[in-house]
């Protein structure tokens, strides 16, 4: 398929992203085996009979280094840039392109809010190049807002400092919490003033640029699939489906009609496992468009997105959502079905046995009620939980709407809620009070009242978790294990966007560096543990996000 080595010695030492030795760790597989647009300019067309389009990122005025992941750069083997400035920060701001990359606009379609919204593609989005990683793994770069593509429609390809930011900052925190995601290498300024009408309110400003460079082993989204099938273009779905089995999943051996629709079953799974991965964390997508659903399972574009603060399953972020609440909280996992229909039906002409794609939803029901059973196990402490717990779990969940109680904080602090064994006080119940008390900063409202609406509950839980009879100690370890206590809460990016805008990138370091252990108490970070200030609860940004970015 190609010459480069499927592994490298574990010892390679990280290299400056131009160094030229990097550049025999350079593939375009995506590129080389699946057909390109023809045409090689950026004006807005329909693409026809093609899975990508060649392109250049184009220029931006004076790229600077803003923030960097380590972790990322490790996996690719790539250094940390010396600098703020230089060679490196101008290839991840789009103003150089390294021999050996062929960058490319890919060509996908997608259901938008439930009705087909025909070619979208990557209108800002291009990917430089794939790399091979010190371990072996393959994975893209793609960098994000560097200019205008056959996919723009009437947009610029650019993006705004503070959506950049909250794509680097989430997708990397969302790893740490062990969350399927993509992740994110660099975060470049522009230099570059961007025009957005962030309110929509017909008051368009001037904001700051920026590029985020996207690290996944792809981004092939359901809607790729999907633009081909509906142009009929039978034989350019085929290709696409070929290459991402043979290059993502190999273990499904070499494609037939039987690996397609283990493929899809596949898809389903971690589908399902990537949904129930957010509704365990709280995370909301907000905009779980087809377009916007990885072939992977892995979250992607990361865009009005959302951490639920108070608990409420029909919360969504994105205020273009906020009248049909299509992508709010609780609808994620029905959502997430829906696509994977649509997904069957792209996919359709490859499996033709409708049985075959219904086998596929069925695992998808079925993988996402395990994991969130399980995972509601987990969060509450339970060795094992069963059907009979569904009760108690479905009063938690009403209770929490009963009044404004912090998702993240009421699960971490129920690790501390005295469950000592009746035994101990001769038979008698613990009182309310001795019950709710750890529980006190996960509620909005003030006041001696504030938490009676959990006591009775409490009380339940209490008595279920008897019936284990495990250590206080060995259970509050197992729940700080999927509870975290930190997680990049709205108005903590906003603090660092606004921090950033101002030239002082400590806002965000800070962030960063502590969302890489988010169930590890850290108690010298615990301001970042509050739930929401009040001044947030409607500020921009803080709260409700509009889809400009
Ligand atoms: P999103 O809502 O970010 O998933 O984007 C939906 C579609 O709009 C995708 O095809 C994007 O590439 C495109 N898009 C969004 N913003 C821009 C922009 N500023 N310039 C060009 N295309 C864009
Ligand atoms: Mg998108």
């Amino acid at each position: 398929m190609n010459d480069i080595p499927r592994h490298l010695p574990s010892d390679t030492p990280s290299l400056d992203l131009c160094d030229p030795k990097l550049a025999s760790r350079f593939d375009n597989s995506f590129v080389r085996e699946l057909p390109a647009d023809p045409l090689r300019q950026d004006f807005p067309r329909p693409v026809r009979n093609a899975c990508y389009s060649h392109v250049r990122p184009a220029a931006v005025a004076a790229p600077e280094l803003l923030a960097w992941a380590d972790s990322v750069g490790e996996l690719l083997g790539i250094a940390r840039p010396q600098a703020m400035t230089g060679p490196v920060i101008d290839v991840l701001g789009g103003n150089l392109v390294l021999p050996g990359m062929q960058p490319y606009a890919a060509r996908y379609g997608g259901h938008q809010f439930g009705n087909w919204a025909g070619q979208l593609g990557d209108g800002r989005a291009m990917t430089l190049v794939e790399m091979l990683g010190p371990d072996g793994r393959r994975r893209e770069l793609q960098l994000k807002g560097a200019g205008r593509t056959p996919y723009s429609r009437r947009a610029d390809g650019r993006a705004v400092l503070r959506s950049s930011l909250r794509e680097f900052l989430c997708s990397e925190a969302m790893h740490y919490l062990g969350v399927p995601t993509t992740r994110a290498l660099s975060l470049v300024g522009t230099g570059d003033a961007v025009e957005r009408d962030m309110f929509y309110d017909g008051n368009a400003e001037d904001e700051p640029g920026a590029i985020v460079c996207r690290v996944a082993p792809s981004f092939v989204r359901f809607g790729s699939f999907e633009i081909l099938t509906s142009n009929d273009e039978l034989d350019e779905l085929r290709r696409l489906a070929d290459y991402v089995i043979t290059t993502h999943y190999p273990e499904l051996g070499a494609p037939s009609p039987e690996v397609y629709a283990r493929w899809f079953e596949e898809i389903c799974r971690r589908t399902a496992i990537m949904v129930a991965e957010w509704m365990r964390v709280g995370f909301v997508h907000g905009v779980m468009n087809t377009d916007n659903m990885s072939i992977l399972g892995l979250t992607i574009d990361y865009g009005p997105y959302g951490w639920l603060e108070g608990y409420d399953l029909g919360w969504t972020p994105n205020t273009t959502d906020a009248q049909g609440r299509r992508y709010c909280y609780g609808r994620q996992p029905e959502i997430a079905q829906w696509n994977l229909l649509r997904l069957a039906g792209a996919l359709s002409p490859l499996i033709p046995d409708r049985a075959d794609l219904e086998a596929g939803i069925n695992t998808y029901g079925r993988v996402y009620g395990e994991c969130s059973r399980r995972i509601m196990g987990d969060k509450l402490g339970l060795l094992d939980i069963t059907e009979d717990d569904d009760a108690l779990v479905e009063e938690l969940i009403e209770a929490l709407h009963v009044a404004e109680t912090d998702m993240t904080l009421l699960f971490r602090h129920l690790a501390d809620v005295p469950a000592g064994l009746p035994a101990d006080a001769a038979g008698a119940r613990l009182n309310d009070d001795a019950l709710i008390a750890p529980l006190r900063p996960a509620f909005y409202a003030e006041g001696a009242g504030a938490g009676a609406h959990l006591s009775v509950w409490l009380h339940r839980y209490v008595e279920r978790l008897h019936r284990d009879n495990e250590a206080a100690g060995a259970r509050r370890a197992r729940m700080n294990r999927v509870n975290p206590k930190y997680v990049a809460r709205n108005y903590l990016a906003q603090l660092a966007i606004d921090a950033l805008t101002d030239g002082d990138r400590s806002v965000l370091n800070r962030l960063l560096s502590v969302l890489e252990r988010p169930y590890d108490e850290q108690p010298e970070h615990q301001d970042l543990a509050l739930r929401r200030p009040e001044w947030a609860r409607h500020k921009a940004g803080c709260s409700a996000l509009s889809c400009s970015s």
